[in-house]
């Protein structure tokens, strides 16, 4: 890490997380290396613990020294009202709040318009231009991916529209959008909704999938659809800001926001640090974030890194090429060629686990010998092969999880 991020992550550590964290305070003694890391799951039970909340008493003894000074000073004048509403309150309060997996992450003012200077720059570095029209179809909600993008949109004093996800097709094209956001499986339905002549298609020059990661198949089936270059950008839950795409498309990976979070890969049975040029599992901490603040979240996010420039955007940033966020059979199923859709269920029956993986194929003439492929590389209790248009209303129910979870 430079030494100057160094030096910013260090005092943000300690006059910022340890300062003002009841949860963090003992842990943060010495350095970010002696956290564990800790999984959104295990993190969530001290979700109000882990909100920064500087007491008069916390600035004092911990806050940094500019701070407690100003405080010190205001209290012998009787005006700590006015410190509390300059500095503490835009900087500290949560006033905006999304969940993560069911977990409340608050932000701060001055989160909220950072993470609006980051969408305005992701905008930028995906190519959209102050004469495009953006539309998003992203669901309204309390989600990062939805704040990214009204806040982004908005700083980039772009045109833009948030009609939401039930917007048909015909509607959309109405608005003759050069730019369509949404979730992945909601633009590949924004996109077959237009009848057999694509009269009412919108015609978009470019499509950013956001909030869902995208595999190589749908990303094809996508361009496919909508007829132009699809950009993705998404972080796993508890992250503060999406990770994403420059113009450079999958090529120059996910770029992650190096003036504002710290990406380290850990093998994932040892917690160790992995080797040098080694993929592993994504741990991330967050680097000048107020509000909810966890440190080495674990995000079962399996990748590679790239230091150094990026070729296209010339971004300095760490940039990730995601492998996986699951098991192998996500990888296997993905890239079967005959394979054109699939959904896997984990259930427990009679307290054994069993893996039910329903998919469709374009090679019926191929099914058996496809099964019998597919079985020997994988532990699936049983297929189920359904027509592709239930696998998509399957993964639309499941809020477009490849993988759903009924273990008890
Ligand atoms: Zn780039």
């Amino acid at each position: 890490m430079p030494p100057r991020r160094d030096r910013k992550l260090a005092r943000y550590l300690r006059t910022e997380v340890a300062a003002y964290s009841s949860y963090w305070r003992t842990s943060l003694a010495v350095s970010l290396d002696r956290v564990p890391p800790r999984s959104l799951a295990e993190l969530a039970g001290a979700a109000p613990m882990l909100v920064l909340r500087p007491t008069v008493a916390a600035v004092y003894h911990f806050g940094a020294r500019r701070l407690a000074a100003r405080t010190a000073w205001s209290r012998l004048w009787g005006r700590q009202r006015a410190v509390n509403d300059r500095s503490l309150v835009p900087h500290f309060k949560p006033v905006l709040w999304v969940t993560a997996d069911g977990v409340p992450i608050g932000s701060s003012e001055a989160d909220v318009d950072r993470l609006a200077r980051i969408g305005a720059r992701w905008l930028r570095d995906a190519g959209v231009g102050p004469d495009d029209v953006v539309v998003s179809i992203l669901p309204q909600g309390p989600d990062l991916a939805w704040w990214q993008v009204v806040a982004g949109c908005r700083r980039a004093r772009l045109s833009a529209m948030h009609v939401g996800r039930d917007a048909t097709a015909s509607a959309v094209a109405a608005l003759e959008p050069t730019v369509v956001v949404g979730l992945p499986m909601d633009l590949v339905r924004l996109f077959a909704d237009s009848g057999a002549d694509g009269a009412g298609r919108p015609r978009p020059r470019l499509v950013l999938a956001v909030g869902r990661p995208i595999d190589d198949g749908l990303r094809t089936r996508l361009m496919a659809a909508a007829a132009a270059p699809v950009l993705s950008a998404w972080a796993p839950p508890g992250v503060r800001a999406l990770w994403v795409e420059c113009a450079g498309g999958p090529t120059t990976g996910l770029h992650t926001w190096a003036a504002a979070e710290v990406v380290e890969l850990i093998d994932p049975l040892t917690g160790q640090a992995a080797p040098p040029g080694a993929g592993g599992e994504v741990v991330w901490s967050p680097l000048g974030w107020r509000g909810t603040v966890m440190l080495r979240l674990r995000t079962g996010v399996f990748a590679t890194i790239e230091e150094g420039h990026c070729p296209v955007c010339h971004r300095i940033t760490p940039r990730l090429s995601v492998s996986g966020t699951t098991p192998r059979f996500f990888d296997v199923l993905d890239r079967h060629p005959d394979i054109t859709g699939w959904q896997a269920e984990l259930r427990t029956v009679d307290g054994v686990e069993e893996l039910v993986v329903f998919l469709s194929t374009a090679r019926h003439d191929r099914l058996q010998p496809m099964l019998k492929e597919l079985d020997n590389v994988l532990s699936v209790t049983q297929f189920v092969v359904l027509p592709q248009d239930q696998i998509d209303r399957r993964v639309a129910e499941a809020d477009d999880a490849r993988v759903v979870d009924l273990r008890t």
